[in-house]
């Protein structure tokens, strides 16, 4: 069974799934990435097609969780992906897909709790670190910071986790009113919100700070550093793959929203576990990171601008270090000096580091693409008009990358990331109508509060952690 290794250790020390579930980022700054990734045969996949949801995600996740046992992952399926949590869904079906053109498909990952596709990842993330917490007998402070939809999804699920508490920093600007709405009526209890005076990047450097001292170093992570959250993804493109696909063998195109490159390293990952992706195409918005790096080979950091699909509003993609690692051939020494050298000058070349410039695209079946706020609302309308579809803004971006690529000669399956009813002003601007909003979602723009306002200071953030944290 595979386990958990930094990306920068060269020693290759491995820990447990649960230990890295609990840990987020390994102490030596690195990732934590599988020291194998399991295979899916073909027979595995014939018996997985045409499994409701929780099936599929029990065997996947089964594959990775070296010392969580198999009745506990399906149980935590089962209450993760329940029809209390996902009122809404078409026939049982959770990640529904969805021709809309020719050979072009929508996958919805967005039906859970808070609308947006975290849920998938940070619902089963919650119980299954309650369920490792209970047996150590130990308590978890976390702490986040969130542009949007990580905020909500993470606090929906940690909500009334009594091992469990969540300290979870925001922007005052940038997220959607129905966002913040959200966020504050999740509040209360163990759930801490706490609007920073400043932007994303601001929040993203002060959980850093705060981290980095010895009195904060166990507080655990909830954003897509964390492995669980990853592995949690890979269940749905093994789903969306057997949905789209005419025969098992076949080949598919995935186009993903991407921002911190962890749902599409979910894709990456679910193809080198055997899934006949061919190519995995990295849909951004006006914050191309990533989309640069894959076509060029140069990562480059700069201040994330604030854009209409906010939840990719990134300036640098976490999780592209385990990709990195895999570009060197899992040489851990080779990806510290690649990212060092990033982390000091804000931009590194792959050329610099012996790798080619095109090594994503020739190599390794990437592609991108990037939006803008013209592009987005012109994605929304062709989708609305093609088929009635209304896609929010995220997945707007994705379209957007698909329609300005060639017709793709195979199924090209594009992942909706959010429900349009969170982000009504661009659908407003786009269609010229504010998209109905189901029973659940009704009472929540009345929501105001919720927060504790707080200036860009550590020493503020930290006095507060200390005097509410759980694990003193
Ligand atoms: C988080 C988020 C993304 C980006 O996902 P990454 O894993 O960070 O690449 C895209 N769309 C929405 C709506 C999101 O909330």
């Amino acid at each position: 069974m595979s386990k958990l290794v930094s990306t920068r250790d060269p020693e290759r020390q491995p820990i447990s799934y649960s230990d890295a579930l609990l840990e987020g980022l390994a102490p030596d700054g690195g990732l934590y990435v599988p020291n194998e990734y399991p295979q899916l045969s073909h027979e595995d996949l014939t018996n997985l097609s045409g499994q409701h949801y929780t099936e599929i995600f029990t065997f996947v996740k089964s594959l990775f969780t070296d010392d969580i046992p198999r009745g506990v992952i399906a149980r935590i399926a089962e209450e993760s992906f329940s029809t209390d949590n996902f009122p809404a869904t078409v026939s049982g079906n959770v990640v529904p897909v969805t021709e809309i053109a020719d050979n072009f498909y929508i996958q919805e990952l967005s039906l859970g709790p808070t609308a947006a596709f975290k849920d998938m990842a940070l619902q089963p993330l919650a119980r299954e670190m309650d369920y490792v917490l209970e047996k150590r007998g130990l308590h978890l402070d976390l702490l986040g910071a969130t542009s949007g939809d990580t905020g909500s999804a993470a606090e929906a699920a940690f909500k009334s986790l009594g091992r469990l508490s969540l300290f979870m920093l925001s922007p005052e600007e940038g997220m959607s009113s129905f966002q913040k709405a959200q966020m504050g009526s999740l509040s209360g209890g163990n759930i801490f919100n706490i609007s920073i005076d400043g932007r994303f990047d601001d929040c993203q450097d002060l959980v850093k700070e705060v981290k980095g001292l010895p009195e904060f170093n166990n507080l655990g992570a909830v954003n897509s550093i964390n492995w669980g959250r990853i592995v949690s993804q890979i269940p749905y493109y093994v789903s969306g793959y057997l949905q789209a696909v005419e025969k098992i063998g076949d080949q598919v195109d995935f186009v993903v929203p991407t921002g911190n490159f962890g749902n599409i390293f979910a894709g990456y990952a679910a193809r080198k576990m055997g899934l006949p992706i061919r190519r995995l195409v990295a849909a951004t918005n006006e914050n191309s990171v990533i989309a640069d790096v894959i076509n060029m080979g140069s990562y480059r950091q700069r201040p994330a601008r604030v854009t209409s699909s906010p939840s990719m509003d990134i300036s640098k993609a976490s999780n592209f270090e385990r990709l990195v690692f895999d570009l060197f051939e899992g040489d851990a020494e080779k990806t510290k000096s690649y990212m060092e050298e990033f982390e000091k000058k804000s931009i590194v070349q792959f050329e610099d580091h012996g790798l080619k410039r095109q090594v994503l695209t020739n190599d390794y079946g990437f592609d991108s693409g990037s939006s803008n706020h013209f592009l987005r609302l012109e994605a929304i309308r062709w989708a609305y008009k093609k088929s009635g579809r209304l896609i929010d803004p995220h997945t707007a971006d994705a379209v957007a990358t698909y329609l300005d690529s060639e017709e793709p000669d195979i199924p090209t399956v594009c992942l909706s990331t959010a429900l349009p009813v969170k982000f009504e002003a661009t659908i407003k601007e786009a269609l010229g109508f504010i998209p109905k909003r189901e029973e659940r979602f009704e009472k929540l723009s009345d929501q105001t509060g919720g927060f504790t306002q707080m200036d860009k200071n550590g020493s503020h953030l930290q006095s507060f952690i200390r005097k509410n944290r759980l694990a003193k």
